[in-house]
């Protein structure tokens, strides 16, 4: 005999939101492909000399705030970053790989 659990008693995924997040996305190289109006003192230069977006010591965006973890350009916010969609492949890939932020 098989047995039926309905489905509402099924464990869920935990929800994938930014709001339950620690700015994962905001440790990658962003490129400033086009102009967004980002600040002088966040804009660095790679290695090629194209425009990235600055990272600090902690490996995270200079325009991250430490304490919310927001971005404090958010309006004026690259290109790369407005296209990075949360809940994607590469934001869930982005939060496994930081999962001790979490513990
Ligand atoms: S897009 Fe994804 S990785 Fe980036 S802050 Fe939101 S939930 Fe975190
Ligand atoms: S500009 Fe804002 S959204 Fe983009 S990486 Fe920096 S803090 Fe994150």
């Amino acid at each position: 005999m098989t047995t039926v659990i309905p489905s509402l008693q099924l464990p869920t995924e935990p929800e994938i939101t930014c709001s339950t997040c620690a700015a994962c996305c905001c440790q990658l190289e962003v490129m400033l492909i086009t102009d967004t109006g980002v600040p002088e003192r966040f804009i660095d230069t790679d290695d090629w000399g194209g425009e990235v977006m600055l990272r600090l010591d902690d490996g995270w965006c200079a325009a991250l705030d430490r304490d919310t973890m927001m971005c404090t350009i958010y309006d004026r916010r690259p290109l790369i970053c407005r296209e990075f969609e949360m809940g994607a492949p590469e934001c869930i890939a982005e939060r496994e790989g930081i999962a001790t932020a979490y513990l």
